[in-house]
């Protein structure tokens, strides 16, 4: 089987940025399908959100017939071999070499591999992920050069053309937020404030205007500081 132009792929982990990426992509192409790893992530709840946002996207009518499967992929140990606060009970802080320690060694190399394989089997072309060099934490996984190389390593190792995209590679958290409206408008704002997950720790308790969170973890601080941005910019505006 050949790949499949009108269809694409997207890496879905029920967080802000993999959601605006699903919403991006269902504007695009008639068939999106979605793919979410489990690895032992101490946030464990954002794999229920996906549901939640999945049920939502099937229902609102401009996108309804072309969302398509979700493949759920157990990746347990990826989280056992790495020793990281993203999957163990440890506070997060920076490395001796600089490097967040939520860093897990290979996770998006890992994700990106698993996400080719199924679009191989599922015939698809085009692979879309929310990895972002702007204003993330200095992943080096998260790099432009390192899609780049994935997507030869992967299109040589598995003889095909996929394509990579990554719509949020260059823009930062506030422009995240106002790609959002710009694609479906208030209604995909409030839906990212309400039921998408971004808290390292889990936390859904309280509600902000920018969503639920603990407020300070470093996956906190990105949402809230993002979102005070895009206000402040509708306001200048
Ligand atoms: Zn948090």
């Amino acid at each position: 089987m050949s790949e499949n132009n009108d269809a694409a792929l997207v890496l879905f982990s029920g967080g802000q940025d993999s959601t605006t990426c699903l919403a991006w992509a269902l504007e695009r192409w008639g068939r999106v399908e979605t793919i979410g790893f489990g690895y032992g992530q101490r946030h464990l709840v954002e794999m229920e959100q996906r549901s939640v946002i999945r049920n939502r996207f099937q229902s609102f009518e401009p996108w309804s017939d072309r969302l398509g499967e979700d493949h759920l992929v157990d990746l347990a140990s990826l989280g056992a071999i790495s020793a990281t606060s993203l999957t163990s009970d440890m506070a997060f802080a920076l490395s001796e070499s600089g490097m967040p320690n939520t860093f897990v060694p290979g996770r998006n190399i890992i994700f990106m591999t698993y996400a080719a394989a199924i679009a191989y089997r599922r015939g698809i072309k085009h692979i879309v992920t929310g990895v972002c060099e702007t204003d993330f934490s200095g992943y080096p996984d998260c790099r432009d050069d390192t899609m780049k190389a994935l997507q030869v390593a992967l299109n040589l190792g598995m003889e095909r053309r996929f394509v990579i995209h990554t719509p949020l590679m260059w823009i930062d958290k506030a422009a995240t937020w106002k790609l959002a409206r710009d694609i479906a408008g208030d209604w995909l704002v409030d839906l990212i404030r309400t039921d998408t997950h971004t808290c390292y720790l889990g936390d859904r308790s309280e509600q902000h205007d920018w969503g639920f969170g603990c407020g300070t973890c470093p996956a906190c601080d990105l949402r809230r500081t993002g979102y005070d941005r895009f206000r402040a910019d509708e306001i200048v505006n």
